[in-house]
């Protein structure tokens, strides 16, 4: 897509700290990282996220993000890290181009996962929750 940033890198037009390439996926550092090695894996062709992206495309992101997350340890020290995806603005997501992001973590780094809120379920609403979901897989 002409006016996406993560196209233009992958084509050359913007510059990037690359670590991986392949046909299908560059992996390259986040330009504002959480930590030190924080990178993202993005695939070539442009979807809009990852509920968009091939089935197939999906299973290689996968693979290459393990194999990738694997490497960030070994290069930042880390012993931990954290794979997120955001799909679609309210989950956090900016740049529209599906991607991986893989943040080395490190004991006292000050981040925290999201804690859960007073989120409660009504009297047989899990149930049916669950249900609702299910049914539309
Ligand atoms: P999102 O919130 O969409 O999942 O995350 C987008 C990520 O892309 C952010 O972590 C942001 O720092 C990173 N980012 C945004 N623009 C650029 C850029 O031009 N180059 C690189 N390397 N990363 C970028
Ligand atoms: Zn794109």
């Amino acid at each position: 897509m002409a006016d996406c940033v993560f196209c233009k890198i992958i084509k050359g037009e913007l510059p990037s700290y690359k670590v991986y390439e392949d046909d299908l996926i560059m992996a390259f550092l986040d330009i504002n990282p959480i930590n030190k090695g924080h990178t993202l894996v993005v695939p070539k062709e442009h979807y809009k996220s990852t509920l968009e992206t091939p089935d197939d495309l999906v299973k290689h992101l996968a693979v290459i993000t393990n194999k990738i997350s694997r490497a960030v340890l070994k290069a930042t020290g880390a012993r931990a890290c954290n794979i997120g995806i955001n799909n679609g603005a309210e989950s956090g997501q900016i740049i529209f181009h599906t991607h991986w992001h893989i943040m080395p973590r490190f004991a006292g780094d000050g981040y925290e996962l999201w804690k859960g809120k007073d989120t409660t379920y009504g009297e047989g609403e899990i149930e049916s929750v669950a249900k609702k979901i299910a049914d539309n897989i």
